[in-house]
């Protein structure tokens, strides 16, 4: 069975009952399907008026939310003082162990004359004094002058972290 919406020439609306589309076609050229409310038998299916689908609204489109403004990112912190740097292989760090070592060893038993050294070696390498460990300061044209006497001395190792 199969339901429709009928209307008839004057505008009367009313159902009917088919057991198909194709019994609805027939009895209507038959003109046995006649309007409940005056018996005219032009009838038709009735025009509907298209329903606006409320459930298929046009979605809004969707908009960037720009009230929505990322986090501000955190003030950047100030860089970092720059600090030299050195990768120091396990090697090296045995060697600057020991110059440390020998340094401190030096200037333990050492006398520190300071800017009299070359005067000082000079003394001692001409007797003049007793023999003794001494440290201390020499320009590099009065190191050259006690080389090219003779006398024997070596640079006090001096570590990185002591140039300053
Ligand atoms: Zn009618």
């Amino acid at each position: 069975m199969i339901r429709y919406a009928l209307a008839c020439d004057k505008g009367h609306a009313f159902e009917s009952w088919f057991a198909d589309s194709a019994a609805y076609d027939k009895q209507v050229k038959r003109k046995l399907v006649t309007c409940p409310h005056c018996g005219s038998a032009k009838v038709g299916k009735a025009i509907m008026a298209p329903r606006l689908a409320t459930s298929k609204k046009r979605r809004a489109p969707i908009e960037a939310t720009a009230g929505e403004a990322p986090a501000a990112a955190p003030a950047p912190s100030p860089p970092p003082t720059p600090a030299p740097v050195a990768m120091i292989s396990p090697q090296e760090r045995e060697l600057r162990a020991k110059l440390k070592e020998l340094r401190k060893h030096l200037t333990k038993n050492a006398e520190n004359v300071g800017g009299k050294f070359p005067e000082q070696a000079r003394k001692m390498h001409y007797g003049e004094v007793e023999h003794r460990s001494i440290y201390g300061e020499a320009t590099p044209d009065e190191a050259k002058e006690l080389a090219e006497e003779g006398i024997e001395f070596h640079p006090l190792p001096v570590l990185p972290d002591e140039r300053n």
